[in-house]
């Protein structure tokens, strides 16, 4: 296929957004995939912050860190990604260029334990007021359970409503596939 999948969309969008020596905010680090990701882009000077509220995750994403030899640029909290502004220290907020949302369950994990609209939105309101312009936020929104389809309709409500002096908004999806395929927004402040 020469259309970009979800994934390489989701890369092509941050890749564009990141340099090395600027900061990335991974907000759903589960199993530590796109954490190790943005260590790379953001290169040795650079630095990640992830969030996850399960331990299991935290500990697999930092194993996966150090195996990478990226565990030194990378800070993992386990924590809620609503509390984002108290965690990222203020000398690095100007550089804050990207941020990654995996919306949905740890894949291989608790399927009970989801993100939830309310958590989301309240961390991308306070990504969009800390990052400068060019500041590039990206949700793949995955809405095939029960709390997914409610967390999609909130997420899209909400960037719906951004004012496009303020940010620039998109959805990316594949409309001709089964069985609710997940689609990315990308919000790039201005
Ligand atoms: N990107 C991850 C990877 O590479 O494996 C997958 C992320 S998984 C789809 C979603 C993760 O969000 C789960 O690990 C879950 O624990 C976490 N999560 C749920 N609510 C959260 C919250 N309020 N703040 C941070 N993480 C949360």
């Amino acid at each position: 296929m020469k259309v970009l999948g979800i994934l390489p969309f989701v890369r092509f969008t941050v890749e564009n957004a990141l340099s090395p020596g600027d900061t990335a905010v991974d907000c759903t680090v589960g199993n530590g995939h796109d954490t190790a990701y943005l260590a790379t882009l953001v290169g040795e000077v650079g630095h990640v912050y992830g969030f996850d509220i399960q331990e299991q995750a935290i500990t697999k994403a930092a194993n996966r860190l150090i195996d990478q030899g990226l565990d030194k640029r990378v800070t993992l909290f386990q924590s809620g990604h609503e509390e984002v502004r108290s965690f990222i220290p203020l000398d690095k907020v100007n550089n804050l260029k990207a941020a990654i949302f995996n919306l949905g369950y740890l894949p291989g994990g608790d399927k009970s334990i989801v993100t939830k609209a309310t958590s989301t939105l309240a961390a991308v309101s306070a990504l969009l007021d800390m990052m400068p312009t060019g500041g590039t936020i990206v949700l793949v929104i995955y809405h095939g359970h029960e709390e997914g389809e409610n967390e999609k309709n909130s997420v899209l409500s909400f960037v719906e409503q951004i004012d496009q002096r303020h940010a620039h908004v998109l959805k990316y999806e594949f409309i001709n596939q089964a069985n609710n395929p997940p689609f990315v927004v990308a919000i790039e402040k201005r």
